[in-house]
């Protein structure tokens, strides 16, 4: 688990996409730098109870989350976070988490 996600900017427009895409969406380029998104706020949360074939599955919470940019992505939450807080972002080989920003509030 490593602190940000990998999240890409159109070197065009400066649009921000997460995950990658093959030609911006606004302008159409298809050069992209990477950035860092470190931390983004809860939107939406939803609780995946069961999912088909598991047997052995854990309730796992999703976050639809926002970042100051304005980039919108789905993570995995680590703790209680709520719909609002700010969370700090990470991210495991491609998949993005996140968690509050404090410490002492997790
Ligand atoms: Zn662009």
């Amino acid at each position: 688990m490593t602190p940000g996600v990998t999240v890409w900017r159109c070197t065009a427009c400066g649009s921000l996409f997460f995950p990658r895409r093959l030609l911006c969406a606004t302008c159409h380029s298809p050069d992209f730098a990477e950035a860092q998104a470190v931390a983004a706020r809860i939107e939406e949360i939803t609780e995946i109870r069961h999912v088909l074939g598991q047997t052995h599955w854990a309730p796992r919470r999703l976050a639809n989350v926002r970042t100051a940019d304005g980039l919108a992505f789905t993570v995995g939450l680590l703790d209680g976070s709520q719909e609002g807080e700010e969370i700090a972002l990470f991210q495991d080989g491609t998949a993005p988490f996140g968690r509050r920003l404090k410490e002492s509030a997790a």
